[in-house]
């Protein structure tokens, strides 16, 4: 059948119907077959998925899969490139909607950053500059750091990362998020003085030679449209309408707004910060809103936890129950059949594989 045809007849079917399909073939694959669900997926996709967790801790997770033959990764398309890159000989890695990609992602491509590199090259010395690149990121992103002595990192250990870059060199190019640049620098003491922001459309990203001699960290001015969301203002009516609440946003946040809350973490540290408040808190958490609504869900009696606005990730919103299930039925039919595949081709593979294993082991 037509895949267009079998995407057709499938969104007919129930939930249960779906579900029904995706638990029957993970039980007759067995080990062969792994599903990793990102924190950000609707429920029904977690609560199939054999693994759960942030981008960190799922690449982690996929890199140790020994037996399984086929990782399906329910998240957006850098994920399951990482997973691939990752993989075991023989590993095959799917998403079930390859039109699950990220935005922010998207704002840095190759040829932007190579040009960048070498503008940067003439105004300072470039054997003293580290290119770190955040996972949500093309592959061949990764693959430039993993060449150029760089590597990758997650918002979960982004800390780690530009403290190993900082012990043998003097500065950090870090693309393509702003804001977790931003906000790991000042965290780590740096000042606004000496961070950067690189407009690629501009000579010189819009900056005089002597700014980048003097810059600490040069970030790319890329952003997630799910956390530039909050604002300072939704911080403001949280005091109001919750005055002994704790409020803690992930740390794509902008600076004024995190420079206002109590707490930043990646999606991971967030759900073991609202965990470890006592009993009978209240929690607002900044960060997508699936996530959000799980936890408030998963502490309800022991903690309230509230949005601090609502903001969804329409891509993460891309994977469901129907192509999860199409997915796994082409993998388990013929081998020639095989839907959303994810192929990284080499040498991009090796080169970003160098990366992450860096980001895995200073990480
Ligand atoms: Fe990309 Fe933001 Fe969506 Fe994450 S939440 S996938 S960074 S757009």
């Amino acid at each position: 059948m037509d895949l267009i045809e079998e995407i057709a007849r499938y969104r007919q079917l129930s939930s249960e119907e779906l579900k029904a399909k995706i638990r029957a073939v993970k039980t007759r694959l067995g080990e062969k077959l792994v599903i990793l669900g990102h924190h950000y997926q609707r429920d029904d996709i977690v609560e199939l998925s054999d693994f759960r967790g942030d981008s960190f801790k799922l690449s982690k997770i996929a890199s140790e899969q020994e037996k399984a033959e086929y990782i399906v990764f329910c998240g957006v398309h850098f994920m399951a490139e990482s997973a691939a890159i990752l993989a075991r000989e023989g590993q095959k890695v799917f998403i079930p909607d390859t039109r699950a990609g990220c935005p922010m992602a998207d704002m840095a491509d190759i040829s932007d950053v190579e040009q960048a590199w070498e503008q940067i090259a003439k105004a300072t010395d470039i054997k003293k500059v580290v290119p770190i690149a955040y996972v949500n990121s093309d592959a061949e992103l990764k693959a430039f750091c993993g060449r150029n002595n760089g590597a990758c990192c997650t918002s979960s250990n982004a800390d780690k990362l530009f403290k190993w870059a900082f012990s043998f060199a003097e500065k950090v190019f870090f693309f393509p998020d702003e804001h977790l640049g931003r906000n790991t620098s000042r965290r780590l003491g740096i000042s606004e003085q000496e961070l950067l922001l690189y407009q690629p459309e501009l000579n010189l990203g819009g900056a005089e030679p002597s700014q980048i001699q003097k810059a600490k960290v040069i970030l790319w001015n890329g952003y997630c449209h799910v956390h530039t969301f909050f604002k300072t203002e939704d911080v403001v009516k949280a005091r109001k309408e919750f005055p002994s609440a704790k409020i803690i946003v992930h740390p794509e946040t902008p600076r004024e707004v995190v420079e206002l809350v109590d707490a930043t973490g990646s999606t991971e540290q967030i759900i073991k910060y609202v965990e470890s408040q006592p009993q009978g808190s209240t929690i607002v958490v900044g960060t997508e809103i699936h996530l959000v609504e799980r936890l408030a869900k998963q502490e309800k009696g022991r903690h309230n936890v509230y949005p601090l606005a609502r903001s969804a990730c329409p891509n993460m919103y891309k994977i469901n129950l129907a192509n999860l299930a199409i997915t796994l039925e082409r993998i388990e039919q013929a081998e020639k059949n095989w839907v959303n595949q994810v192929i990284v081709p080499e040498p991009i593979r090796s080169q970003a594989r160098e990366a992450l294993q860096r980001m895995l082991k200073y990480g």
